[in-house]
């Protein structure tokens, strides 16, 4: 596999970082996932745009613009050959001469990672069977909306999930679902209303979930909903850039609806892919 570090395209056994570097010793680091459908960047502005923002909150300077992503996607999809899957990228605030809390000069340049990852996203099985999940308390730090690199509480959670016969958790902070550990977590009543998680800290502002809302049939609400709510809902799924919409049929055992993804979900499933495929790039 060929991948990108910092203005090169490389083969990955040679993609070298120094041990300084800040992204391994701090996880001073941000990072996109975008998803490739028949060989085009699926969402592609929305990542660029949220990568920019987090960048800016935590003041890392020197990054690639929209036209140098957009030409290293292209670059990497072309020499992979990808028609389905993922790009990844990462941004660090670099690899100074030693390890120090205090940031290093300016002038330091950010390490910036780029690599693609083959899967199969439109026709991932997982979405004909839907996923279970458990949910446990949201532990993680309170800017949940930069798309920081500090996933240990993410991959803890979903590892622990998956001992526990489960496929991944949704976390909650007193009571209240806040999202899944990789995606964003969305319920629909049985009055036939899509509740999800208002925009605001404790969420990853999710470009599927944006992209989402807008072909959802259902009367939208926007605010937290309960543990209780979701074991109780007529449907429930989470939205990715790599799972798309993802139904979920299992909330602490308990079983959303008849034990199948709803029809609601499956409709809206479909209705994204389609929207993906017209507007990839
Ligand atoms: N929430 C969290 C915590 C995530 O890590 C992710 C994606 O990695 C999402 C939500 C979904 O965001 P997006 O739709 O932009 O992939």
């Amino acid at each position: 596999r060929t991948i990108y570090l910092n203005g090169h395209f490389v083969p990955e056994t040679e993609g070298k970082v120094s041990v300084f570097d800040r992204g391994f010793l701090f996880a001073d680091a941000v990072y996109e996932v975008v998803s490739v459908l028949y060989g085009k960047l699926v969402d592609f502005d929305g990542h660029v745009q949220r990568l920019a923002r987090s960048l800016g909150e935590i003041g890392i300077i020197g990054a690639p613009d929209a036209d140098d992503w957009l030409a290293i996607c292209r670059e990497l999809v072309a020499r992979n050959n990808l028609k389905e899957g993922m790009i990844y990228w990462q941004v660090t605030r670099g690899s100074p001469e030693d390890r120090d809390f205090v940031f290093p000069p300016a002038d330091t340049l950010p390490t910036v990672l780029a690599f693609t990852q083959s899967r199969t996203l439109a026709d991932n099985p997982l979405a004909q069977r839907g996923i279970r999940v458990i949910t446990m308390p949201d532990l993680r730090w309170g800017r949940a909306d930069i798309k920081t690199t500090q996933l240990l509480y993410a991959s803890l959670m979903k590892n622990e999930a998956i001992a526990r016969g489960a496929d991944d958790a949704w976390m909650e902070r007193n009571g209240w679902i806040t999202e899944g550990s990789a995606q964003n977590a969305h319920i629909i009543t049985h009055a036939g209303v899509l509740i999800t998680h208002p925009l605001n800290r404790e969420i990853l502002h999710g470009i599927t979930r944006a992209s989402v809302l807008p072909l959802v049939a259902q009367r939208i609400e926007e605010r937290p909903f309960s543990v209780s709510e979701a074991e109780q809902a007529a449907e429930a799924f989470v939205s990715s850039a790599s799972g798309f919409v993802m139904p979920v049929v299992q909330i602490n055992g308990q079983k959303i609806g008849n034990g199948q993804p709803g029809s609601a979900t499956v409709q809206l499933r479909r209705a994204y892919i389609d929207w993906a495929r017209r507007t990839a790039i």
